[in-house]
């Protein structure tokens, strides 16, 4: 019986591994679970119907999906699992992983007969729920046909390359929405110093050009509410553009902005917490300012 495991049931795998289970129950095949905390997979396998498992029994899938917070920790359970593989298996990596740590990985896998691709999410929490996520996939275009059916949680997924595109294309969106997060907060704290009404100026954005994914869909709801639901965390935010940071000095770019936004964004980090949500950053620019966004 095909196998599929799922290891790393944090805000974004525990949703995406019940869909995996919901599409193995569907299709005969069998979904593993594996979590650093075994009661969260305990619980992910009372609820959904996956079996929660040992690193060693998950190295025996014919499918691996990893969703850790970054490179290193894939790393981390790797060395463990590397004696166990299956060779012919294929590991999908939907971290949000660093281009530069893909060879080594590739190298480690390939030695095993079992083949990496980089497949980072978008999408967040609510499209992880709903099955919606969009699929960033870097690596042999024959491995990705062969695990495309299994990619249950999915609405889209893009062939952007070879191994280590998908993660720079995740490192580049997310310095994107790192950039229009902290150019609108600081455009409303310009507007609150000067007397605005937060809500009307929103309001006026999301219906004209500066409008973006940050002012439509997040300081509305997040920032100016004042709840900062932790979907997402800053320090996983931060990260992401020091990844694209990191690729600029790589390939001998030149990208200021998307720099000095991974230093902003590192800097909030600092101040105002990493376990705090991403829009929280927009904390650290009322300090700046001595104003609040409300
Ligand atoms: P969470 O912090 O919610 O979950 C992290 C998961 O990794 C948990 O299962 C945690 O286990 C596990 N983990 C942490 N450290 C280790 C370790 N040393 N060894 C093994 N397992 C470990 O993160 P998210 O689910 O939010 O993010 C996961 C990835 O997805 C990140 O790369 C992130 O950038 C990306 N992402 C996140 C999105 C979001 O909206 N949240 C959207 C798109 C991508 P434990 O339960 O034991 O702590």
């Amino acid at each position: 019986m095909t196998t599929l495991a799922f290891l790393g049931l944090g805000a974004m795998g525990d949703p995406m591994a019940a869909h995996l289970a919901r599409y193995a129950a569907a299709n005969g095949l069998s979904a593993h679970v594996w979590n650093r905390t075994d009661s969260k997979a305990q619980a992910h396998a009372r609820t959904h119907g996956s079996r929660a498992v040992t690193l060693e029994t998950a190295a025996g899938a014919d499918v691996i999906f990893t969703c850790l917070p970054t490179s290193a920790e894939v790393s981390e359970v790797l060395s463990v699992m590397e004696p166990h593989l299956k060779s012919g298996a294929v590991w999908v990596d939907c971290t949000s992983g660093h281009p530069q740590a893909a060879p080594a990985q590739r190298e480690r896998l390939a030695a095993r007969g079992v083949t990496l691709l980089d497949a980072p999410v978008s999408g967040g929490t609510a499209g992880a729920q709903a099955g919606t996520l969009t699929v960033m996939v870097g690596g042999p275009a024959e491995a990705l046909e062969a695990v495309r059916p299994h990619l249950a949680f999915a609405g889209k997924v893009v062939h952007v390359g070879q191994s280590g595109a998908g993660f720079a294309v995740k490192a580049v969106n997310n310095a994107l929405l790192g950039v229009t997060l902290w150019a609108t907060g600081e455009g409303l704290a310009v507007l609150a110093r000067a007397g605005v009404d937060l809500g009307a100026a929103l309001d006026v954005i999301n219906a004209s050009s500066g409008r973006s994914n940050a002012s439509q869909n997040l300081i509305g709801q997040r920032v100016l509410t004042r709840e900062f639901p932790a979907t997402f965390a800053l320090g996983l935010l931060a990260k992401d553009a020091g990844i694209a940071a990191d690729l600029t000095g790589e390939v001998r770019g030149s990208a200021p902005l998307l720099a000095q936004t991974a230093a902003l964004l590192r800097a909030a980090e600092r101040v105002v917490g990493a376990d705090e949500d991403h829009t929280a950053a927009l904390k650290l620019i009322e300090q700046m300012n001595d104003v609040e966004l409300k």
